[in-house]
Protein backbone atom coordinates (compact mmCIF):
# COMPACT_ATOMS: atom_id res chain seq x y z
CA UNK A 1 0.00 0.00 0.00
CA UNK A 2 1.32 3.24 -1.07
CA UNK A 3 1.33 5.72 2.04
CA UNK A 4 0.60 10.00 1.41
CA UNK A 5 2.70 10.97 4.04
CA UNK A 6 1.14 14.81 3.24
CA UNK A 7 -2.06 13.88 3.55
CA UNK A 8 -4.45 12.40 6.52
CA UNK A 9 -7.99 11.07 6.43
CA UNK A 10 -8.65 14.39 8.09
CA UNK A 11 -6.42 16.09 5.91
CA UNK A 12 -6.96 15.02 2.12
CA UNK A 13 -5.05 16.09 -0.57
CA UNK A 14 -6.84 18.65 -2.80
CA UNK A 15 -8.73 18.04 -5.64
CA UNK A 16 -6.58 17.45 -8.54
CA UNK A 17 -3.33 18.04 -6.82
CA UNK A 18 -0.66 15.67 -7.35
CA UNK A 19 -0.32 12.87 -5.37
CA UNK A 20 3.34 12.56 -3.47
CA UNK A 21 3.63 9.28 -5.48
CA UNK A 22 3.74 11.55 -8.48
CA UNK A 23 5.91 13.91 -6.80
CA UNK A 24 8.80 11.21 -5.77
CA UNK A 25 8.31 9.32 -9.69
CA UNK A 26 9.03 12.49 -11.22
CA UNK A 27 11.95 13.22 -8.63
CA UNK A 28 13.10 9.66 -8.94
CA UNK A 29 12.70 9.70 -12.84
CA UNK A 30 14.84 13.17 -12.66
CA UNK A 31 17.60 11.29 -10.75
CA UNK A 32 17.59 8.34 -13.39
CA UNK A 33 18.51 10.47 -16.32
CA UNK A 34 22.48 10.79 -16.83
CA UNK A 35 23.87 13.98 -15.73
CA UNK A 36 24.95 15.37 -19.12
CA UNK A 37 21.39 14.93 -20.80
CA UNK A 38 19.54 16.79 -17.99
CA UNK A 39 22.32 19.28 -18.51
CA UNK A 40 21.82 19.27 -22.32
CA UNK A 41 17.88 19.49 -21.53
CA UNK A 42 18.56 22.38 -19.88
CA UNK A 43 20.45 24.26 -22.77
CA UNK A 44 17.49 22.97 -25.11
CA UNK A 45 14.83 24.49 -22.23
CA UNK A 46 17.40 27.68 -22.47
CA UNK A 47 17.67 28.31 -25.94
CA UNK A 48 13.72 28.10 -26.08
CA UNK A 49 13.22 30.59 -23.45
CA UNK A 50 15.85 33.04 -24.79
CA UNK A 51 13.99 32.91 -28.33
CA UNK A 52 10.76 32.56 -27.51
CA UNK A 53 10.54 34.52 -24.16
CA UNK A 54 13.47 36.95 -23.83
CA UNK A 55 11.29 38.61 -20.83
CA UNK A 56 11.49 35.92 -18.98
CA UNK A 57 15.34 35.33 -19.35
CA UNK A 58 15.89 38.08 -16.76
CA UNK A 59 13.71 36.07 -14.10
CA UNK A 60 16.00 33.27 -14.66
CA UNK A 61 19.32 34.56 -13.76
CA UNK A 62 19.18 34.19 -10.17
CA UNK A 63 19.53 30.12 -10.81
CA UNK A 64 22.56 31.10 -12.90
CA UNK A 65 24.45 33.06 -9.97
CA UNK A 66 23.33 29.87 -8.04
CA UNK A 67 25.26 27.58 -9.96
CA UNK A 68 28.42 30.01 -10.30
CA UNK A 69 28.81 30.05 -6.67
CA UNK A 70 28.41 26.41 -5.89
CA UNK A 71 31.24 25.98 -8.42
CA UNK A 72 33.08 29.44 -6.65
CA UNK A 73 32.53 27.36 -3.12
CA UNK A 74 34.24 24.03 -4.50
CA UNK A 75 37.20 25.54 -6.23
CA UNK A 76 39.84 26.08 -3.05
CA UNK A 77 39.23 22.39 -1.09
CA UNK A 78 38.89 20.35 -4.60
CA UNK A 79 42.20 21.54 -6.23
CA UNK A 80 43.92 21.40 -2.98
CA UNK A 81 42.60 17.75 -1.56
CA UNK A 82 43.10 16.19 -5.46
CA UNK A 83 46.62 17.96 -6.09
CA UNK A 84 47.63 16.59 -2.68
CA UNK A 85 46.09 13.09 -3.17
CA UNK A 86 47.47 13.13 -6.79
CA UNK A 87 51.15 13.85 -5.85
CA UNK A 88 50.74 10.98 -2.81
CA UNK A 89 49.42 8.58 -5.60
CA UNK A 90 53.13 8.78 -6.90
CA UNK A 91 54.26 6.42 -4.27
CA UNK A 92 57.93 6.95 -2.32
CA UNK A 93 59.72 9.43 -4.17
CA UNK A 94 62.89 7.67 -3.90
CA UNK A 95 61.76 4.60 -5.05
CA UNK A 96 60.61 6.31 -8.69
CA UNK A 97 63.77 5.93 -9.78
CA UNK A 98 64.26 6.76 -14.01
CA UNK A 99 60.63 5.30 -14.89
CA UNK A 100 59.19 7.99 -12.79
CA UNK A 101 61.45 10.29 -13.81
CA UNK A 102 60.91 9.62 -17.69
CA UNK A 103 57.27 9.19 -17.15
CA UNK A 104 56.81 12.60 -15.81
CA UNK A 105 58.99 14.17 -18.57
CA UNK A 106 56.70 12.69 -21.08
CA UNK A 107 53.53 13.64 -19.30
CA UNK A 108 54.90 17.38 -18.32
CA UNK A 109 56.10 17.58 -22.19
CA UNK A 110 52.76 16.97 -24.28
CA UNK A 111 50.59 18.53 -21.65
CA UNK A 112 52.61 21.61 -22.33
CA UNK A 113 52.64 21.48 -26.25
CA UNK A 114 48.70 20.28 -26.05
CA UNK A 115 48.29 23.87 -24.14
CA UNK A 116 49.63 25.72 -26.63
CA UNK A 117 48.28 23.97 -29.52
CA UNK A 118 45.02 24.54 -27.68
CA UNK A 119 45.89 28.48 -26.96
CA UNK A 120 46.90 29.14 -30.96
CA UNK A 121 44.24 26.76 -32.15
CA UNK A 122 41.66 29.55 -29.97
CA UNK A 123 44.07 32.84 -30.83
CA UNK A 124 43.95 31.51 -34.90
CA UNK A 125 40.14 30.10 -35.02
CA UNK A 126 38.64 32.88 -32.86
CA UNK A 127 35.58 30.94 -31.43
CA UNK A 128 34.25 33.13 -28.76
CA UNK A 129 34.45 36.42 -31.20
CA UNK A 130 31.40 38.10 -31.87
CA UNK A 131 29.40 36.93 -28.55
CA UNK A 132 29.51 38.95 -25.58
CA UNK A 133 28.72 38.20 -22.03
CA UNK A 134 25.85 39.62 -20.31
CA UNK A 135 26.49 43.29 -19.38
CA UNK A 136 26.52 42.87 -16.10
CA UNK A 137 29.05 39.97 -15.97
CA UNK A 138 30.68 39.67 -12.97
CA UNK A 139 34.03 42.91 -13.86
CA UNK A 140 37.16 40.74 -13.91
CA UNK A 141 39.79 42.71 -12.25
CA UNK A 142 41.99 44.22 -14.55
CA UNK A 143 45.07 42.22 -15.38
CA UNK A 144 47.81 42.95 -13.53
CA UNK A 145 51.25 44.52 -15.09
CA UNK A 146 53.82 42.57 -13.55
CA UNK A 147 56.97 41.22 -14.89
CA UNK A 148 57.39 37.60 -15.85
CA UNK A 149 60.32 37.56 -13.06
CA UNK A 150 58.13 38.67 -10.44
CA UNK A 151 55.20 36.20 -11.60
CA UNK A 152 57.25 32.95 -11.20
CA UNK A 153 58.61 34.06 -7.18
CA UNK A 154 54.98 35.46 -6.22
CA UNK A 155 53.74 31.36 -7.40
CA UNK A 156 55.11 30.92 -3.67
CA UNK A 157 52.94 31.86 -1.12
CA UNK A 158 54.02 33.20 1.89
CA UNK A 159 50.48 32.24 3.82
CA UNK A 160 49.16 29.44 2.72
CA UNK A 161 46.51 30.10 4.27
CA UNK A 162 45.61 34.08 2.65
CA UNK A 163 46.36 32.23 -0.67
CA UNK A 164 43.47 30.05 0.25
CA UNK A 165 41.23 32.69 1.33
CA UNK A 166 41.97 35.02 -1.46
CA UNK A 167 41.46 32.53 -4.19
CA UNK A 168 44.90 32.92 -5.49
CA UNK A 169 45.57 29.37 -7.39
CA UNK A 170 48.53 29.54 -8.85
CA UNK A 171 49.70 29.63 -4.60
CA UNK A 172 46.90 26.87 -3.64
CA UNK A 173 48.58 24.44 -6.34
CA UNK A 174 52.12 25.15 -5.74
CA UNK A 175 51.33 25.13 -1.54
CA UNK A 176 49.39 21.34 -2.33
CA UNK A 177 52.09 19.78 -4.75
CA UNK A 178 54.55 20.78 -1.49
CA UNK A 179 52.40 19.34 0.48
CA UNK A 180 52.14 16.10 -1.18
CA UNK A 181 55.76 15.58 -1.50
CA UNK A 182 55.98 16.74 1.84
CA UNK A 183 53.86 13.52 2.90
CA UNK A 184 55.70 11.15 0.34
CA UNK A 185 58.88 12.31 2.13
CA UNK A 186 57.53 11.75 5.78
CA UNK A 187 56.52 7.43 4.85
CA UNK A 188 55.27 5.88 7.72
CA UNK A 189 54.46 9.18 9.51
CA UNK A 190 52.70 10.76 6.79
CA UNK A 191 50.29 8.00 6.23
CA UNK A 192 47.78 9.14 8.31
CA UNK A 193 47.83 12.24 6.66
CA UNK A 194 48.25 10.73 3.48
CA UNK A 195 44.94 8.75 4.18
CA UNK A 196 43.12 12.02 5.11
CA UNK A 197 43.61 13.64 2.05
CA UNK A 198 42.69 10.68 0.04
CA UNK A 199 39.54 10.82 1.52
CA UNK A 200 39.21 14.01 1.44
CA UNK A 201 39.78 14.14 -2.27
CA UNK A 202 36.64 11.44 -2.67
CA UNK A 203 34.65 13.66 -0.47
CA UNK A 204 35.18 16.61 -2.26
CA UNK A 205 34.68 14.93 -5.66
CA UNK A 206 30.93 13.84 -4.04
CA UNK A 207 30.47 17.60 -3.04
CA UNK A 208 31.64 18.48 -6.63
CA UNK A 209 28.69 15.86 -7.86
CA UNK A 210 26.41 17.88 -5.33
CA UNK A 211 26.91 20.94 -7.10
CA UNK A 212 26.84 19.89 -10.50
CA UNK A 213 22.95 18.87 -9.70
CA UNK A 214 22.30 22.55 -10.17
CA UNK A 215 23.98 22.43 -13.41
CA UNK A 216 20.51 22.24 -15.42
CA UNK A 217 19.13 25.11 -14.06
CA UNK A 218 22.39 27.07 -14.37
CA UNK A 219 22.89 26.29 -17.98
CA UNK A 220 19.12 26.80 -18.80
CA UNK A 221 19.36 30.30 -17.22
CA UNK A 222 22.65 31.26 -18.39
CA UNK A 223 22.02 29.74 -22.03
CA UNK A 224 18.36 31.92 -21.74
CA UNK A 225 19.65 35.07 -20.86
CA UNK A 226 22.70 35.10 -23.39
CA UNK A 227 20.76 33.72 -26.29
CA UNK A 228 17.36 36.81 -25.38
CA UNK A 229 20.56 39.61 -25.34
CA UNK A 230 22.46 38.15 -28.68
CA UNK A 231 20.14 35.88 -30.21
CA UNK A 232 21.46 32.98 -32.51
CA UNK A 233 25.00 34.00 -31.98
CA UNK A 234 25.67 32.05 -28.80
CA UNK A 235 24.34 28.31 -30.42
CA UNK A 236 26.75 29.65 -33.29
CA UNK A 237 29.72 30.36 -31.19
CA UNK A 238 29.23 27.23 -29.08
CA UNK A 239 28.94 24.92 -32.43
CA UNK A 240 32.16 26.63 -33.61
CA UNK A 241 34.15 26.21 -30.14
CA UNK A 242 33.16 22.50 -30.49
CA UNK A 243 34.61 21.97 -34.22
CA UNK A 244 37.78 24.25 -33.24
CA UNK A 245 38.31 21.95 -29.98
CA UNK A 246 37.62 18.70 -32.14
CA UNK A 247 40.52 19.95 -34.95
CA UNK A 248 42.73 21.02 -31.78
CA UNK A 249 42.77 17.54 -30.44
CA UNK A 250 43.29 16.19 -34.15
CA UNK A 251 46.58 18.00 -34.67
CA UNK A 252 47.42 17.22 -30.96
CA UNK A 253 47.51 13.47 -32.02
CA UNK A 254 48.88 13.57 -35.18
CA UNK A 255 51.44 16.09 -34.80
CA UNK A 256 52.78 16.14 -32.12
CA UNK A 257 52.68 12.20 -31.11
CA UNK A 258 53.45 11.51 -34.93
CA UNK A 259 56.66 12.97 -33.81
CA UNK A 260 57.01 11.34 -30.61
CA UNK A 261 56.33 8.11 -32.65
CA UNK A 262 58.35 8.61 -35.62
CA UNK A 263 61.35 9.51 -33.42
CA UNK A 264 61.58 6.30 -31.76
CA UNK A 265 61.56 5.04 -35.19
CA UNK A 266 58.28 3.49 -34.79
CA UNK A 267 55.65 2.80 -37.56
CA UNK A 268 52.87 5.74 -36.77
CA UNK A 269 49.61 3.98 -38.61
CA UNK A 270 50.56 0.68 -36.28
CA UNK A 271 49.91 2.94 -33.01
CA UNK A 272 46.90 4.09 -33.64
CA UNK A 273 45.29 1.25 -35.37
CA UNK A 274 46.49 -0.38 -31.98
CA UNK A 275 45.05 2.24 -30.09
CA UNK A 276 41.21 2.07 -31.27
CA UNK A 277 39.31 0.18 -29.52
CA UNK A 278 40.76 1.99 -26.32
CA UNK A 279 39.86 5.37 -27.82
CA UNK A 280 36.52 4.33 -28.79
CA UNK A 281 35.46 3.38 -25.22
CA UNK A 282 37.28 6.60 -24.28
CA UNK A 283 34.96 8.15 -26.49
CA UNK A 284 32.01 6.62 -25.68
CA UNK A 285 32.73 6.62 -21.78
CA UNK A 286 34.08 10.07 -21.33
CA UNK A 287 36.26 8.45 -18.38
CA UNK A 288 40.31 7.74 -18.87
CA UNK A 289 39.79 5.73 -15.19
CA UNK A 290 36.85 3.95 -16.68
CA UNK A 291 39.02 2.60 -19.72
CA UNK A 292 42.24 1.67 -17.96
CA UNK A 293 41.77 -1.94 -18.55
CA UNK A 294 40.98 -1.58 -22.75
CA UNK A 295 44.45 1.08 -22.36
CA UNK A 296 46.18 -1.52 -20.67
CA UNK A 297 45.01 -4.43 -22.91
CA UNK A 298 45.66 -2.25 -26.08
CA UNK A 299 48.77 -1.10 -24.99
CA UNK A 300 50.75 -4.31 -23.74
CA UNK A 301 49.08 -6.65 -26.34
CA UNK A 302 48.96 -4.47 -29.74
CA UNK A 303 52.03 -1.89 -28.96
CA UNK A 304 54.35 -4.62 -27.12
CA UNK A 305 54.84 -2.69 -24.16
CA UNK A 306 55.77 -4.40 -21.24
CA UNK A 307 53.95 -5.17 -18.09
CA UNK A 308 56.32 -3.05 -15.68
CA UNK A 309 56.55 -0.28 -17.54
CA UNK A 310 52.50 -0.30 -18.80
CA UNK A 311 51.34 -0.81 -14.90
CA UNK A 312 53.20 2.36 -13.97
CA UNK A 313 53.06 4.57 -16.81
CA UNK A 314 49.14 3.62 -17.64
CA UNK A 315 47.41 4.03 -13.90
CA UNK A 316 49.64 7.10 -13.10
CA UNK A 317 48.72 8.54 -16.86
CA UNK A 318 44.27 8.37 -16.21
CA UNK A 319 44.68 10.51 -13.37
CA UNK A 320 47.94 12.76 -13.80
CA UNK A 321 48.42 12.50 -17.55
CA UNK A 322 45.58 14.56 -19.70
CA UNK A 323 46.96 16.10 -22.77
CA UNK A 324 43.20 16.60 -24.36
CA UNK A 325 42.40 18.44 -21.09
CA UNK A 326 45.45 20.34 -21.93
CA UNK A 327 44.41 21.54 -25.35
CA UNK A 328 40.68 22.43 -23.38
CA UNK A 329 42.02 25.02 -21.02
CA UNK A 330 44.62 26.48 -23.67
CA UNK A 331 41.36 27.00 -26.08
CA UNK A 332 38.92 27.74 -23.34
CA UNK A 333 41.17 30.42 -21.65
CA UNK A 334 41.35 32.25 -25.50
CA UNK A 335 37.67 31.44 -25.74
CA UNK A 336 36.55 33.15 -22.31
CA UNK A 337 38.90 36.38 -23.19
CA UNK A 338 37.21 36.71 -26.61
CA UNK A 339 33.42 36.60 -24.68
CA UNK A 340 34.57 38.80 -21.78
CA UNK A 341 37.04 41.41 -24.12
CA UNK A 342 39.71 40.66 -22.30
CA UNK A 343 43.80 41.14 -23.37
CA UNK A 344 45.31 38.25 -22.14
CA UNK A 345 49.21 39.85 -22.20
CA UNK A 346 51.90 37.25 -22.26
CA UNK A 347 52.52 37.11 -18.74
CA UNK A 348 49.28 36.02 -18.40
CA UNK A 349 49.76 33.15 -20.99
CA UNK A 350 52.53 32.24 -18.75
CA UNK A 351 50.14 32.36 -15.35
CA UNK A 352 47.72 30.43 -17.55
CA UNK A 353 49.68 27.84 -19.12
CA UNK A 354 51.25 26.74 -15.54
CA UNK A 355 48.27 27.03 -13.41
CA UNK A 356 46.54 24.47 -17.10
CA UNK A 357 49.09 22.31 -16.53
CA UNK A 358 48.66 21.43 -12.98
CA UNK A 359 45.24 21.50 -12.93
CA UNK A 360 44.86 18.92 -15.76
CA UNK A 361 47.29 17.01 -13.14
CA UNK A 362 44.56 17.49 -10.11
CA UNK A 363 41.81 16.80 -12.59
CA UNK A 364 40.08 13.23 -12.49
CA UNK A 365 39.93 10.57 -15.18
CA UNK A 366 36.02 10.80 -14.71
CA UNK A 367 33.21 12.25 -17.39
CA UNK A 368 33.62 16.22 -16.79
CA UNK A 369 36.64 15.69 -14.46
CA UNK A 370 38.27 18.70 -15.62
CA UNK A 371 35.10 21.12 -15.86
CA UNK A 372 35.28 22.66 -12.40
CA UNK A 373 39.19 22.56 -13.07
CA UNK A 374 38.38 25.11 -15.57
CA UNK A 375 37.26 27.74 -13.65
CA UNK A 376 40.62 27.25 -11.87
CA UNK A 377 42.18 28.70 -15.01
CA UNK A 378 40.24 30.94 -16.21
CA UNK A 379 40.22 33.19 -12.43
CA UNK A 380 43.86 32.77 -12.36
CA UNK A 381 43.94 35.43 -14.85
CA UNK A 382 40.87 36.72 -13.96
CA UNK A 383 38.44 35.81 -16.94
CA UNK A 384 34.85 35.64 -15.73
CA UNK A 385 33.19 32.46 -14.53
CA UNK A 386 30.06 33.23 -16.32
CA UNK A 387 31.83 31.71 -19.78
CA UNK A 388 32.30 28.28 -17.66
CA UNK A 389 28.30 28.05 -17.69
CA UNK A 390 28.44 28.21 -21.72
CA UNK A 391 30.99 25.81 -21.61
CA UNK A 392 29.36 23.17 -19.37
CA UNK A 393 26.45 23.19 -21.46
CA UNK A 394 28.47 21.37 -24.47
CA UNK A 395 30.84 19.83 -22.02
CA UNK A 396 29.64 16.14 -22.81
CA UNK A 397 30.62 16.59 -26.73
CA UNK A 398 33.95 17.90 -26.11
CA UNK A 399 34.52 15.44 -23.21
CA UNK A 400 34.68 12.84 -25.81
CA UNK A 401 37.20 14.14 -27.54
CA UNK A 402 38.95 15.25 -24.35
CA UNK A 403 39.03 11.58 -23.31
CA UNK A 404 40.15 9.80 -26.01
CA UNK A 405 42.99 12.37 -26.21
CA UNK A 406 44.24 12.12 -23.28
CA UNK A 407 44.62 7.89 -23.11
CA UNK A 408 46.04 8.15 -26.29
CA UNK A 409 48.92 10.69 -24.79
CA UNK A 410 48.71 7.84 -21.96
CA UNK A 411 49.50 5.51 -24.60
CA UNK A 412 51.88 7.14 -26.02
CA UNK A 413 53.94 7.67 -22.80
CA UNK A 414 53.87 4.12 -22.12
CA UNK A 415 55.30 3.56 -25.54
CA UNK A 416 57.62 6.49 -25.36
CA UNK A 417 59.47 5.01 -21.61
CA UNK A 418 59.17 1.47 -22.79
CA UNK A 419 61.34 2.09 -25.84
CA UNK A 420 63.91 3.70 -23.25
CA UNK A 421 63.67 1.05 -20.60
CA UNK A 422 64.16 -1.58 -23.09
CA UNK A 423 60.74 -2.59 -22.07
CA UNK A 424 59.55 -2.77 -26.03
CA UNK A 425 58.46 -6.09 -27.83
CA UNK A 426 58.79 -4.42 -31.74
CA UNK A 427 57.92 -8.47 -32.60
CA UNK A 428 54.14 -7.55 -31.30
CA UNK A 429 54.27 -3.88 -32.11
CA UNK A 430 54.63 -4.63 -35.94
CA UNK A 431 52.68 -7.50 -35.93
CA UNK A 432 49.56 -5.78 -35.61
CA UNK A 433 49.90 -4.28 -39.34
CA UNK A 434 50.12 -8.09 -40.63
CA UNK A 435 47.40 -8.92 -38.89
N1 LIG B 1 36.79 12.97 -18.79
C1 LIG B 1 38.20 13.21 -18.82
C2 LIG B 1 38.95 11.93 -18.58
O1 LIG B 1 38.44 11.02 -17.96
C3 LIG B 1 38.65 14.19 -17.82
C4 LIG B 1 38.19 15.55 -18.23
O2 LIG B 1 37.06 15.93 -17.93
O3 LIG B 1 38.98 16.26 -18.90
O4 LIG B 1 40.06 11.81 -18.99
Amino acid sequence: MRVNLLSTPENPPPEGAPSRSAVMRLVAWWFAVALWKRVLGGFVLGLAVGVFAPNAAAWLEPLGDLFIRGIKLLIVPLVLATLVSGVISLGDIRRMGSLGGWTILVYLCTTLVALLIGVVFGRVFSPGAGLALPADAEAAPPPRDISLVDRFVEMIPTNPFAAMTEGDMLQVIVFALLLGAGILMAAAKGESLARGFASFAEVMLQVTRLVMELAPFGVAALIAVAVAEHGPATIGTLLKLVLVYYAACLAHVVLTYGVIIKALRLKLRRFYRGMIDAQAVAFSTTSSSATLPVTITCVQENLGVGRSTSSFVLPLGATMNMDGTGVYMGIVAAFAAQVAGIHLSAGDYVTLILTATLASIGAAGVPGGSLVMVSTVLLSVGLPLEVFVLLASVDRVIDMARTATNITGDAVAAVFVARRQGDLDEEVYNRLARA
